[in-house]
């Protein structure tokens, strides 16, 4: 079968691979309908995320009908169209039990205090095959797998695998409630859903950070007011906006591939700091072990900590800082002196998806929350590599990349 594998940083492909096969009785086997492409494969891709082995099939997003089931499945039957739950979680340990299914003790070979499981990921997410493929092996497939009812599309529930789990936990995780001003630094597909679930909680005002015209014009069709961060200083627009205050909830939806300003007035500024961060052996490449650049393509973000400190600045005294962009473990800076003089809380981590999926499959049948604004590109399996190279480049339009094997 055909499946994007992971060769090396800079290096994927698409390959003929065999079949995955049933290993636990509490596996199944699905063929996938519809995958897509995250920013967090470009993490890996690009090498700000290390530790991928070689020849691991890519991808944690996906749909499909299930073929085949373990002789412990009881919940999901052969047949069934599901939704995967990018995250892989037993369901019976006492984490998952309590609904915090992004500690849960089982799923992660490397043990009880592992990372959070998930598919296609490096060696200390569980070394688990990606869903970027024409069937993949699911393992506890009565609890990653979710039905779905046949009121919701492909192109709805793909973007529920793990797009609008982790905007909405990165929502709640803000705390936001009826009225606060929010500011989200980022644009991309979490960016653009986390806007969307603010309002669900019931947002005042929400600001847009991003650079990406493109990306912008969606979070102003969204109802955000959006800054261009190459155009003015987003902390300082923040609180020119808000009476010198700042937003109440601020949320990190960028990560560890931020860029520093190229353009505008304050961009020598902003160089020197990434030059002292450098020279402190904090920001700057630092956190890079390997990369592997071509071209227009796999370029890491040049200023790790960027995000973290302009969101941290751009948050009310006693406000919610939450951070849902991913950091790898070596990352050890965090603007400690200013949340701490402003008495703002730090809310963190990797979203349980099987807490929130079956909330949000509800208000999409209810007509509540259509995800599908978010998605802009349906492709065939067979473009991916192609597809991955535009994404990357953050070409016009691509902000969320669906990839279809039937398609092929
Ligand atoms: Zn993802
Ligand atoms: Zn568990």
């Amino acid at each position: 079968m055909k499946a994007v594998v992971f060769h090396g940083v800079g290096d994927i492909r698409l390959d003929d691979v065999t079949e995955p096969k049933l290993q636990e009785a509490t596996d199944a086997i699905v063929r996938i309908t519809g995958t897509a492409i995250c920013g967090t494969d470009l993490h890996l891709v690009r090498g700000t995320e290390a530790g991928m082995e070689p020849n691991t099939i890519l991808g944690h997003e996906a749909i499909g009908v299930v073929e085949q089931i373990g002789s412990n499945v009881k919940e999901i039957q052969v047949g069934d169209r599901v939704v995967v739950t990018s995250s892989i979680t037993c369901g019976t340990c006492e984490k998952c039990q309590a609904g915090r299914y992004d500690l849960c003790l089982k799923a992660n070979p490397n043990g009880p205090r592992g990372a959070t499981a998930f598919f296609g990921g490096p060696k200390t997410t569980g070394s688990f095959q990606g869903l970027q493929a024409e069937k993949a092996r699911i393992p506890f497939a009565d609890n990653t797998l979710i039905k779905l009812p046949n009121s919701i599309s492909d192109e709805q529930a793909i973007l529920l695998s793990d797009i609008f789990p982790t905007a909405y936990y990165g929502a709640e995780l803000a705390e936001i409630k009826a009225g606060n001003v929010v500011a989200i630094f980022g644009c991309g597909p979490v960016g653009l859903a986390t806007i969307m679930c603010a309002q669900l909680l019931g947002a005042g005002r929400i600001f847009a950070v991003d650079t990406i015209p493109s990306r912008l014009e969606k979070a102003r069709e969204l109802g955000a007011e959006v800054i261009d961060y190459n155009a003015e200083d987003p902390v300082k627009a923040i609180k020119r906006f808000t009476d010198q205050i700042g937003a109440d909830r601020v949320i990190d939806a960028v990560g560890v591939d931020a860029n520093r300003p190229h353009h505008g007035l304050h961009k020598l500024k902003s160089a020197v700091l990434g030059v002292l961060h450098k020279s402190n052996g904090h920001n700057g490449h630092s956190i890079q072990q390997e990369s592997n650049p071509q071209g227009d393509n796999w370029h890491p973000g040049d200023a790790p900590g960027r995000a973290l400190s302009w969101g941290v600045e751009a948050t009310a005294k006693a406000g919610t800082f939450s951070i849902i962009g991913v950091y790898p473990e070596v990352v050890q800076e965090f603007p400690l002196g200013m949340a701490m003089n402003r008495n703002i809380t730090v809310t963190m981590g990797h979203c349980p998806h099987r807490k929130y999926i079956p909330h949000l499959i509800e208000l999409v049948t209810d007509g509540v929350l259509d995800p599908t604004v978010i998605l802009t590109e349906k492709e065939s399996l067979t473009s991916a590599i192609d597809a991955y190279k535009a994404f990357d480049e953050r070409q016009p339009g691509w902000i969320k990349v669906m990839l279809q094997p039937a398609m092929s």
